[in-house]
């Protein structure tokens, strides 16, 4: 592989007469792109490398002359081809490029950060999701201490600036290389990053500046909640460290399955038992709904496993559209230990039906017709 092949324009995507201010823009592009970390494809190290050496050199003039005269020969004579790049101004590119990344605060000592997200699961009855419902849930987060405010110090003591760092809370490297001085800065090793060391930590929070606290909230259910539906409760989580804001919490909902009703949706499904003389005659039967009992009408003739939809009997939406309906069977259920007398009856009953009534005639010539 000739490292003379090299097109550092190409590599950056730039015409060989791009200002500096393009290359820097088009570096940064790639840079982003091509970061091990935020890229994970196997080659974005490399990819990363060349852009890096492509820039190191178009980004100084006077190697960009000396590229321009003699190609990459003419940098670096003593590497043999292509032996890749030794790095980049990254305190003044990097100290950009990652604060455009990470949001975060690069100067002055420790940055806020912001707290957890926390989950919490609340189980309710299908009565509660009918009618919504609020409830207190008691739930442990992350606090900011009492004792220090925070600070992770021990009341009457004080938080110092870190003597390493001096309050910067990153230390600036400097490393010499054949194309010159490169910077690269560390968060500091003795503060790790804070800016602020503390000589007696707070005792509540061992220096953290946060202890754990069980907290109560009042929530309101919306009706119509369902199982897999989460409440996001903003700013209801870990609260953040160094003066970042809270964390939130997502509250996960299940509803607990019932004893007669099966949900599907905002849809209601109940199997009830009706006596056969009922179904037959006709009349009024009680039907169970969500939270109550009413009187629904069956007419006369109804047949075990007939289904009928009582109207807006089931769960409201929770967006506020259409309630749900709820469908009852009827299913004729048999006696069980009659007694002599309404044995009697009901053989009575059954001669008058004759020994094959019409139903179940209807229902044998099948078995013989092809
Ligand atoms: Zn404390
Ligand atoms: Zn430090």
């Amino acid at each position: 592989m000739a490292a003379q092949s090299r097109d550092f324009y190409e590599m950056l995507g730039v015409s060989r007469n791009a200002s500096a201010d393009e290359i820097k823009r088009a570096y940064r592009t790639l840079a982003r792109k091509f970061h091990p970390d935020f890229n994970r494809e196997p080659d974005a190290a490399d990819k990363f490398k060349e852009i890096q050496g492509a820039y190191e050199v178009l980004s100084d003039e006077a190697k960009r002359e000396q590229y321009d005269r003699y190609g990459e020969a003419g940098l670096n004579p003593n590497a043999a081809g292509g032996a890749g790049f030794s790095g980049v101004d990254f305190g003044d590119i990097f100290g950009n490029f990652f604060e455009d990344f990470m949001g975060g605060k690069r100067a002055g000592g420790a940055s806020e950060v912001r707290g957890d997200d926390l989950r919490e699961d609340i189980e309710l009855t299908l009565e509660e999701v009918a009618s919504g419902i609020e409830k207190t849930i008691k739930f442990q987060r992350l606090e900011t201490c009492d004792t220090c405010s925070g600070s992770g110090a021990k009341p009457g003591t004080s938080v110092e600036t870190c003597t390493q760092c001096k309050g910067a809370g990153q230390l600036r490297f400097s490393q010499n290389t054949l194309l010159g001085t490169f910077h690269t800065t560390q968060a500091c090793p003795k503060c790790r990053g804070k800016g602020t060391t503390i000589a007696s930590p707070c005792n509540t929070c061992s220096g953290t500046g946060r202890s754990r606290k069980t907290m109560e909230r009042s929530i309101k259910i919306p009706a119509g909640a369902d199982s897999g539906m989460r409440l996001r409760l903003v700013n209801e989580g870990d609260a953040g460290a160094n003066g970042g804001e809270h964390g939130d919490l997502y509250l996960f909902i299940h509803v607990r399955e019932h004893a007669l009703f099966e949900r599907r949706g905002n849809d209601i499904y109940a199997k009830i038992p009706v006596s056969f003389p009922t179904l037959a005659l006709g009349g009024t039967i009680q039907i169970p709904i969500v939270g109550g009992i009413e009187e629904m009408k069956v007419p006369e003739g109804t047949q075990s496993g007939n289904e009928f939809v009582v109207k807006g009997r089931g769960l409201p939406d929770i967006r506020g559209r259409k309630t749900g309906e709820l469908y009852i069977t009827v299913n004729a259920s048999v006696p069980r230990n009659l007694n002599a007398e309404q044995k009697e009856l009901l053989q009575k009953f059954a001669e008058t039906l004759g020994e094959h009534h019409e139903e179940q005639k209807g229902f044998f010539e099948r078995l013989f017709k092809h």
